[in-house]
């Protein structure tokens, strides 16, 4: 298997938009990802050239552990742009994760859209 360099990571379906074009906050019950199963993931043989994560969602601020996957995610090695999608609703939230982000001194940014 060639090893893959960028993903998308999709941490939640849940969303508190009700946009008619996705329509993923119609899914029911949809799991959020947890903590073990990412690091699990995220060490994958696969990955180890991995240099590109997208955060997207549904709503990536509505998962309860969020500020946690972001720490995951900008410590993982050789990953040196980190994207987080979002509809901007929870602007708290948002900052609280940007912060983990550009702290973590990659090439972070924040898309709202
Ligand atoms: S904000 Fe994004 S994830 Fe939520 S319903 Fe709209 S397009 Fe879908």
């Amino acid at each position: 298997m060639k090893n893959i360099n960028a993903i998308n990571l999709c941490v939640t379906y849940n969303c508190n938009s009700r946009c008619n074009s996705c329509q993923i906050w119609k899914i029911k019950d949809s799991p959020n990802i947890n903590i073990s199963d990412l690091n699990n993931f995220l060490n994958q043989k696969s990955l180890k050239n991995l240099k590109e994560i997208s955060i997207t969602g549904g709503e990536p601020t509505l998962h309860p552990e969020i500020i946690e996957i972001a720490r995951i995610i900008s410590e993982v090695k050789n990953v040196n742009e980190i994207y987080f999608t979002t509809n901007g609703i929870r602007t708290e939230k948002i900052i609280e994760i940007l912060d983990v982000l550009y702290r973590s001194r990659k090439n972070s940014s924040g898309c709202i859209s």
